[in-house]
């Protein structure tokens, strides 16, 4: 008879315990909330730095919130594609009696969320989100379309062991909207800067088609569609396991959803297309505490003169 197979090692909670070890991560009580130490936002500053340098200076910058307005999220499709993952801000607006009800349910130990309302705001699911509306309320585009520099935390709905898979967490983002040949030399442009940068700071990685996590039976189609039109790539990075590794990078091309949805235009009166690239910071620093360890001074000489000079 065979032997019985050893268990299997959660590498990934492995890993969560030792990044909690170190101090790099800061427990909070819930999967996939964290504090972050000096050290490990050094990290992602370092790495925006590079970021940014190789944006060559040229993008918008603008700066969103981790909430944004519930009626552009509702009109967005976010609820039909991944209503798993949404978060919407709740507030407490009753009176003295709902008041009293609250503080006997906490008391009691008991779910006392029921008694609050929701509110205008929405936690933002991906970095981009909030900026369609505020262009669209532009006007038309210029002829050269527009290039923006974003970054914001985001949440998603998905508790996990996994470091690599947190609920709150940041993406840095450039975003294209212009023509379809616009948004496509973006993203073929930032598929090459993206590598170039991965190589810079010694991360192995591979390069997929890749789909996103939509909801359903209906969903499997509209990832499969996805991926037949080649919509999403993703740059992988082994972080807490070989066999699956961690998307870091994404490049997305959405076609004319988002100019669609709300009437952005381009200059000769066309629906705009837009197309962005996803940066995911902790997802990267978690990858190079992995590969470089734990303690940063002793980091490769290359992966130190690339990201603090
Ligand atoms: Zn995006």
């Amino acid at each position: 008879m065979d032997a019985q197979p050893d268990a299997p090692v959660d590498t990934k909670a492995a890993y969560l315990k030792d990044l909690l070890g170190a101090g790099l991560l800061i427990d909070t009580g819930v999967p996939g909330v964290y504090g972050r130490s000096g050290v490990f936002e050094d990290v992602i500053t370092r790495f925006e730095a590079t970021v940014t340098a190789a944006g060559e200076g040229q993008a918008e910058v603008m700066r969103f919130p981790p909430g944004m307005n519930r009626a552009h999220f509702a009109r967005s499709g976010y609820m039909k594609s991944f209503p798993q993952l949404a978060g919407a801000v709740h507030s407490f607006c009753g009176d003295s009696h709902a008041h009293n009800d609250l503080l006997q349910a906490i008391e009691g130990g008991q779910d006392w969320t029921g008694g609050l309302t929701g509110t205008d705001v929405v936690l933002t699911p991906a970095t981009c989100y909030p900026l369609y509306p505020a262009v669209a309320a532009r006007g038309v585009l210029p002829s050269d379309g527009g290039l923006y520099d974003l970054q914001s935390y985001c949440f998603r709905h998905e508790p996990s062991n996994d470091p690599a898979r947190m609920q709150l967490f940041r993406q840095r983002e450039y975003v294209r909207i212009g023509s379809p040949d616009q948004v496509l030399e973006f993203r073929q442009l930032w598929l090459q800067r993206g590598q170039a940068l991965i190589n810079r700071v010694g991360l192995p990685y591979q390069l997929e088609i890749a789909s996103d996590p939509f909801f359903g039976r209906g969903g499997k189609l509209m990832a499969m569609a996805q991926r037949e039109q080649q919509l999403k790539f993703e740059l992988l990075v082994p972080i807490t396991s070989v066999e699956q590794p961690t998307a870091c990078l994404s490049f997305n091309y959405h076609q004319d959803h988002f100019g669609q949805t709300w009437g952005i235009a381009t200059d000769d009166g066309s629906v705009a297309h837009t197309a962005c690239v996803g940066f995911g910071l902790e997802r990267i620093a978690l990858a190079l505490f992995k590969h470089h360890g734990l303690d940063v001074k002793a980091w490769p000489a290359s992966v130190r003169e690339a990201l603090w000079g």
